[in-house]
């Protein structure tokens, strides 16, 4: 029979097609997959109308077989299979979708499971066969046909036989010797995966003839290689399964089954949507941070199926960044693909979906933190940083859901505790929300400059971790009360006024003078410190720009010298005062000295490194002689 060529500049759409839609080849697999389901569907839908035709569950089914001697690959199915003029127009015609037609002309609305709509998935056998024939019997067709093609240059239809209806496609696979990577197509195992991996939730069953290693009967150690048909797809998918039919053991296994972590994840969500875009979703908070968890290397992202095919491995738009830590999937039939079905068309649906995951995500999360404390704060421990970061980023638009999951440590409570609960057991005259920063709990904890809010017994939270100071400034209130850091110029305490009334003494304002003198360009200012009880001296910044954050701006890359107006307090009831002052009526180099010393050990308390190791020991030791 004369070659017919395909038609509508088919060739050169056929070249592109079969070099450039796809990114990865193994994907032909998932497409003559999807066809021959949507076939079997078909045919499901026909029986259901048409008494006429007897087909039993059992009858339904799609089969892989496998010569490696003649490098051939068959996916047969037992669908409706194709008539000669249907094998002319939707295999001869590039980019005529039969399935689509069917949808049309039966009238079956977007929710229904068939999967075709493009016409071209056909054509990815191209990429990885040389030569393609499809042998097809249709339903209440007595003749079956084969359809034949080398590729770009045409194809043929001839008569064949085929006893049942239903259509069987054979690949003739490349054979390339510089590159092996087609040979995987003609293994059991690997193809095995493939399936695994994009139609493991294919309806109806995948048939495949496996070889397994396998104990003899009777014996302990005595292998013997037993080749039976297996259906190596899962079917139902377990997000599509009910809830009440799962047990915790399923979503754990499902976990691992996954490879979302070698961990057990801390808490799962089964969410089934039926509203505005119609969802299932399977969600873990895991219970430990993968090891590149903070690091740019590590990629958010959830799995995304449509009606139950793979059409991403990690879709991104799914989660936000304060949320990455989450693990899982999304099966959606509202969604608008791509010719390649990698990719979706609009993200409106994505965005939509997004928004309710969140939602999902932060009520389990405050469930949690609610009833279950211990394992929230084992979350917090991986994750909180994640949560900081997010209320500090994209401007603080996240704040508002963000706020109510953060913990930090009090000082009173000696635990983690919520804004919440602080502002709760807030005093009544206490104006603000106090904090302190510092490398660790415990050196905070000796900071002289916590004594003064403590000394009037109201609570501080200890911040520990880089982002802290600038997710609260980010934050700036909880409730109406402003964050304060201990290190403030104005820490707003009720004696502060009365403190004002005693002014400070000319010869006191003298030694300031000249102390900020020696310090000149270091320190904005040198004055008498209301906060300090025991210790003779400490750090406070002025402005918005606290010494915390120096330290942590002048860590990053860009840094741009970024720095805190320091003022030096002096606490003049300490007697050290008084030895600088008995000094500055004697011997100046000894102010001078004193005045180094006290400032770098300021600087050390707040656990900066001493600007000049060599002068400061060479201070220490002059006062020392
Ligand atoms: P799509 O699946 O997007 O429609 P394809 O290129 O994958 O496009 O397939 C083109 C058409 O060929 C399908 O719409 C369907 O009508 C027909 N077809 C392909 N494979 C089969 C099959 N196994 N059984 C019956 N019809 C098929
Ligand atoms: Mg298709």
């Amino acid at each position: 029979m004369a070659k017919q060529q395909f038609e509508a500049e088919s060739k050169r759409l056929l070249d592109m097609m079969i070099n450039s839609i796809y990114s990865k080849r193994e994907v032909f697999l998932r497409e003559l997959i999807s066809n021959a389901s949507d076939a079997i569907d078909k045919m499901y839908y026909r029986a259901l109308t048409d008494e006429s035709i007897t087909f039993n569950q059992s009858d339904y089914y799609i089969r892989i077989d496998v010569d490696k001697e003649k490098r051939q690959l068959t996916v047969s199915d037992t669908g409706v299979g194709m008539t000669k003029d249907e094998l002319e127009s939707n295999l001869g015609i590039i980019a005529k979708s039969g399935s689509l037609a069917f949808k049309n002309e039966n009238e079956i609305k977007d929710g229904h499971d068939i999967i075709g709509q493009f016409g071209v998935g056909f054509y990815a056998a191209f990429m990885v066969a040389d030569e393609v024939s499809v042998k097809s019997k249709a339903l209440g067709d007595s003749q079956a046909y084969l359809w034949h093609s080398e590729g770009a240059d045409g194809y043929s239809i001839e008569s064949c036989d085929k006893e049942t209806i239903g259509t069987d496609i054979t690949l003739t696979i490349k054979q390339s010797e510089d590159d092996d990577d087609f040979d995987q197509f003609l293994d059991p195992h690997q193809l095995q995966t493939i399936v695994k991996k994009y139609s493991d939730f294919i309806r109806y069953p995948i048939k495949m003839e496996v070889s397994e290693q396998r104990l003899k009967e009777g014996s302990e150690d005595d292998y013997e290689t037993v080749i039976e048909d297996k259906t190596i797809n899962s079917m139902v998918p377990i997000w599509k399964k009910n809830k009440a039919e799962l047990t915790d053991e399923d979503y754990h296994q499902f976990y691992n089954e996954k490879h979302y972590g070698f961990d057990q994840p801390l808490e799962y969500i089964h969410v089934s949507v039926d509203g505005n875009v119609r969802y299932q979703a399977i969600l873990y908070i895991p219970e430990s941070a993968p090891y590149n968890y903070y690091s740019a290397e590590y990629e958010k992202g959830l799995e995304l199926y449509s009606n139950g095919v793979l059409i991403m491995n990690k879709a991104p738009e799914l989660l936000p960044d304060y949320f990455s830590f989450v693990k899982g999937l999304v099966d959606s039939e509202d969604l608008s693909l791509n010719i390649s079905r990698e990719m979706l068309q609009h993200d409106r649906q994505l965005k939509l979906i997004e928004k309710n995951l969140v939602k999902k995500i932060k009520q389990e999360l405050t469930k949690m933190l609610r009833n279950e404390r211990e394992k929230y704060e084992k979350f917090y421990q991986a994750f909180g940083r994640q949560l900081k970061y997010g209320v500090y980023s994209d401007f603080g638009q996240n704040k508002e859901t963000l706020k109510d999951l953060l913990l930090f440590y009090s000082s009173t409570e000696e635990k983690l505790v919520t804004l919440a609960e602080y502002v709760e057991r807030m005093k009544e005259e206490q104006p603000f929300i106090y904090y302190a920063t510092g490398e660790t709990n415990a050196r905070i904890e000796r900071l002289p400059q916590t004594e003064i809010v403590k000394d009037k017994g109201y609570e501080i939270l200890y911040f520990t971790d880089d982002i802290d100071e600038f997710a609260i400034k980010m934050l700036a209130e909880y409730e109406g009360k402003s964050f304060k850091s201990v290190s403030s110029g104005d820490l707003g305490l009720e004696d502060d006024d009365k403190d004002e009334e005693q002014s400070v003494s000319e010869t006191d304002q003298a030694i300031f003078d000249k102390m900020k003198d020696i310090l000149s360009n270091k320190v904005s200012d040198v004055r008498r410190s209301k906060r300090l009880k025991t210790h003779p001296v400490c750090l406070s910044n002025e402005g918005d720009i606290s010494i915390e954050m120096e330290k942590v701006l002048s860590m990053m890359p860009d840094n741009q010298g970024i720095q805190a107006d320091k003022v030096l307090e002096i606490n003049t009831n300490h007697e050290i005062f008084q030895s600088v002052k008995a000094a500055f009526e004697t011997d100046q180099d000894k102010v001078e000295s004193y005045t180094n010393i006290l400032y770098n050990q300021a600087l050390l308390i707040e656990g900066l490194p001493v600007e000049d190791p060599i002068s400061y020991t060479n201070d220490v030791w002059k006062v020392m002689k």
